[in-house]
């Protein structure tokens, strides 16, 4: 098992499934949702409607339509709530780890080798980039050691912040 970083549009990835970093209507939003949809095509949006939503920290899967990944993994991230240094006092750091590992054990389900990752919360939902880092490389290195059909797990870093972050932790 690899965990290994990217930088750039998840939505570009030739991997079994993406993670979306959706919203709990599963309809659609900005950022990186929207980027997924666009990329998908309009196919995506009538799948999503049949599925009811999804709650925080809880994971569903839809196929990929245009994209070049053969699924999304629609997870939805806590909204941080806390201050920078203080916070997150509604259960958030759990509620991202569950993100992760309710993604992977998806992934697992349906048998998938790669699964690539943006970095779940830390835009509009507000959640501070190192902290969402650390949470989710642990998650999914514990995860990893009981990993049976996935061979490879991304980190699709966006901005030039989080690669740095998660380059670092995954050097140490
Ligand atoms: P959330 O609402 O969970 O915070 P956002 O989409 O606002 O979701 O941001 C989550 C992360 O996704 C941010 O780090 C943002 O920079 C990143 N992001 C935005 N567009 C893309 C994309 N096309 N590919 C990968 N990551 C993206």
């Amino acid at each position: 098992m690899k965990l290994r970083l990217d930088a750039g549009d998840i939505t570009q990835l030739y991997v079994d499934a993406i993670v979306n970093a959706a919203k709990k209507s599963l309809l659609g939003g900005g950022g990186v949702d929207g980027a997924i949809h666009r990329a998908a095509g309009p196919e995506l949006l009538e799948e999503c409607k049949t599925l009811g939503g999804c709650e925080t920290g809880e994971a569903k899967i839809t196929k990929g339509y245009d994209l070049p990944a053969k699924y999304v993994i629609h997870t939805v991230g806590p909204i941080w709530s806390g201050k920078e240094g203080y916070g997150g006092d509604n259960n958030e750091a759990e509620l991202l780890a569950s993100c992760y590992i309710n993604s992977l054990q998806l992934a697992e389900k349906k048998e998938l080798r790669s699964i690539a990752f943006p970095c779940i919360s830390t835009g509009a939902y507000g959640y501070p980039k190192q902290q969402a880092a650390m949470i989710a490389v642990n998650a999914c290195k514990v995860f990893s050691n009981r990993a049976e059909s996935l061979r490879e797990i991304i980190f699709c870093c966006y901005d030039d912040e989080s690669l740095a972050i998660y380059r670092q932790l995954l050097t140490d």
